[in-house]
């Protein structure tokens, strides 16, 4: 079973499948090659010194130095785009980049964001402790408080920022919600949709400004590169590019292939995800050893109606609790599990498995980590696209061993 119709209200009309394979790409390209070709090269030269003075003039569309794009980057962000449903997208070396970036084009001294504490925790850290040293605010609710994101709101608000579904606790967010907020104050709103994927969910089309993605997750889908992108209106957009070509945190032309060429079949690994998600979450919540699952697609999951309305499926990260278990029961599941490799990242073919006590906040106090909501017991899985009845085989022998 790939996907289920009827356990969702919502079908995106845009034909992703179709733009995955072929959007961005010009239809003859050099040589009559079928795939774009790697311009592996850091500048590009000029026939004269007239044809600089016209390219400077008269805004002539081509490359100048690598820094400031390539032919290959911009093949995949025309497709990014339009898989995303936006005007434009900029892609960087890292999701982080691209946060950084972002954030960085569109504050300045005397600003604040106001971010749901469920965000990717090196997110908040970037805002907590950098942005602040160059005066820029930083403030944050608790997740799904639209009460409280809206009292947060100053007249020097400038971002409100939430991801969703949340990692590891996959919370969703209303996102029509959160966008109808940010529109009511005129504040810019940006959610980090790299869990949902532009297969489940576009925020873009309820009217949030930004949308961003570490596409080292689904959208390069292979555990083989780094990137992140923003995706939104090409005016929001002209200010992040620029200072990408003075931070230098532009992708390379080779990872820049990989990923169009991960893109391609993203829709389809996306149904698998979303397939192989489901399987696995309904197998543990069934489990008499799990004392419960967070899944979005779970009747059980808090925020499973909201999930209904807005995601056409709930994608491949599955985190549940072991029942009356110590960290060190929860590391016996994760140590007996042959398929998933333990590992930290999601959105890859390989199924990757692991404990976020120890992978994330091994250092962090007890006191810390019942403020972060991460019980000893908590075990993540990223399931890839191996066949659903091998993980849940696997899953069962696992727990074997707890
Ligand atoms: C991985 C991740 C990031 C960071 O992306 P990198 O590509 O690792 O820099 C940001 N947000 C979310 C939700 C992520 O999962």
């Amino acid at each position: 079973m790939l996907s289920d119709p009827k356990s969702t209200d919502r079908q995106p009309a845009h034909s992703a499948s179709t733009a995955a394979v072929h959007a961005g790409e010009a239809r003859e390209k050099p040589g009559h090659s079928i795939t774009d070709p790697i311009f592996a090269a850091s500048t590009y030269t000029f026939a004269s010194t007239q044809a600089i003075i016209d390219f400077l003039e008269q805004g002539i569309d081509r490359e100048e130095y690598g820094r400031y794009g390539n032919p290959s980057e911009r093949v995949v962000e025309r497709k990014i785009a339009a898989i995303e449903g936006g005007e434009e997208a900029v892609v960087f070396a890292s999701g982080m980049a691209a946060l950084v970036g972002l954030l960085m084009a569109h504050t300045s001294a005397g600003d604040e964001i106001v971010f749901f504490d469920e965000c990717y925790h090196r997110s908040r850290e970037f805002c907590r402790k950098h942005l602040s040293r160059f005066g820029v605010g930083f403030k944050e609710v608790t997740t799904c408080d639209y009460d409280a994101m809206e009292r947060a709101i100053g007249p020097k608000t400038r971002f409100l920022v939430s991801e969703s579904p949340t990692n590891p606790h996959m919370s969703v967010v209303d996102v029509e919600r959160f966008a109808a907020i940010g529109r009511r104050h005129g504040v810019f709103t940006l959610i980090d949709a790299t869990l949902c994927t532009p297969f489940n969910m576009r925020p873009l089309e309820v009217g949030v400004d930004f949308v961003l993605h570490s596409a080292t997750k689904y959208l390069g889908g292979h555990n083989d590169l780094l990137a992140g992108v923003v995706i939104g209106d090409g005016k929001k957009l002209e200010s992040v590019r620029n200072l990408r070509g003075i931070m230098g945190g532009i992708n390379s032309p080779h990872n820049a292939y990989l990923l169009e060429r991960g893109l391609k079949t993203f829709p389809l690994r996306m149904e698998r995800h979303n397939a192989n998600g489901l399987a696995v979450a309904r197998f543990l919540e069934s489990h008499p050893k799990v004392e419960r699952v967070f899944y979005p697609g779970l009747e059980s999951h808090p925020y499973h109606e909201v999930a209904r309305r807005t995601m056409r499926g709930y994608g491949g990260l599955v985190t549940f609790l072991l029942k009356d278990a110590d960290w060190k029961r929860a590391a016996r599941v994760v140590d007996a599990v042959k398929i998933p490799r333990i590992g930290p990242s999601l959105g890859g073919v390989e199924s990757l498995i692991e404990q976020p006590m120890v992978m994330s906040y091994w250092n962090y106090t007890p006191e810390e980590r019942a403020r972060f909501r991460i019980p000893d017991s908590m075990i993540r899985i990223a399931c890839g696209i191996e066949d659903s009845a091998d993980l849940v085989a696997d899953l069962a022998q696992a727990l074997e061993a707890a």
